[in-house]
């Protein structure tokens, strides 16, 4: 993995991913909630839309370049933007079609967000455990996470590179159910030791997604959706002991190379 910083404008023959946001629960100062955009293959896919991801997102690509929109799962802090990508798709930029893939409890919560549901913006499809889909020249599986309501971690390859994504979960899943072989792992790291966690089941430490991604035997490692009251700097530190290498964190508008 290599951090090609801000500026970055990726070859359509790698795979990459750019951070639209990677703040947890709620946004934070200069960070967004969840957003991933993920490019290769000429193929462009946004990974969740937190509340922020859309504003993030054209500092790098325009809304009509995207081939698809997928959503983890039904909590606002990954699908906050997704009504308004709808508005600005369908009352401004004359655009429609875009598939969105879900889940259907998600589908549920965002088309009852407008009377007349989403229009004709989207195409949407519901996803679930074991879907795996293509689109355009990327390959996306879904894997059910440990986090209520029905959750999907991604993974996502071009060629024979893939990266993976932890949408939100509990320790009791790990980046380990998409397969052998991630290139780049992006996990949640809610909770710190340092603030005297308590395990709830929900959301993992950045210790247990150090272990569980050196488990998994992912070959690089950044950690995501860290509290605007929590620590990027100790979730790392926790992460990179736990995984036994340096970990990044997921840094805003960075475009990573995987
Ligand atoms: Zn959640």
């Amino acid at each position: 993995m290599t951090d090609l910083g801000t500026e970055a404008r990726p070859d359509s023959s790698d795979l990459a991913v750019t951070v639209l946001g990677s703040s947890g629960t709620y946004a934070g100062p200069g960070n967004a909630c969840s957003g991933y955009l993920v490019r290769g293959g000429g193929t462009t896919v946004l990974l969740d839309a937190g509340p922020g991801v859309l504003a993030s997102l054209q500092c790098h690509i325009r809304p009509t370049e995207l081939d698809a929109v997928v959503v983890t799962h039904s909590h606002p802090d990954h699908w906050g933007d997704v009504p308004i990508l709808r508005n600005a798709l369908h009352y401004v930029l004359g655009h429609g079609g875009v598939p969105l893939y879900t889940t259907a409890g998600t589908l549920d919560v965002v088309e009852g967000v407008f009377d007349d549901g989403l229009g004709d913006a989207f195409r949407p499809e519901v996803i679930t455990d074991g879907s795996d889909l293509t689109v355009g020249g990327l390959r996306i599986r879904c894997s059910r996470t440990a986090h209520p309501p029905e959750t999907l971690g991604l993974r996502v390859d071009l060629g024979d590179r893939s990266v993976a994504y932890s949408a939100d979960t509990g320790p009791a899943w790990s980046l380990a159910e998409l397969g052998d072989g991630i290139d780049l792992g992006i996990c949640e790291a809610t909770w710190l030791q340092a603030d005297g966690f308590e395990a709830d089941g929900l959301h993992m430490s950045a210790e247990q997604a150090g272990r569980l991604a050196k488990e998994a035997g992912v070959a690089d490692l950044l950690v995501t959706h860290v509290p605007p009251t929590g620590s990027v700097e100790l979730a790392v530190a926790e992460a990179s002991d736990a995984y036994g290498a340096p970990v990044d964190p997921a840094r805003i508008h960075h475009t990573y190379l995987v």
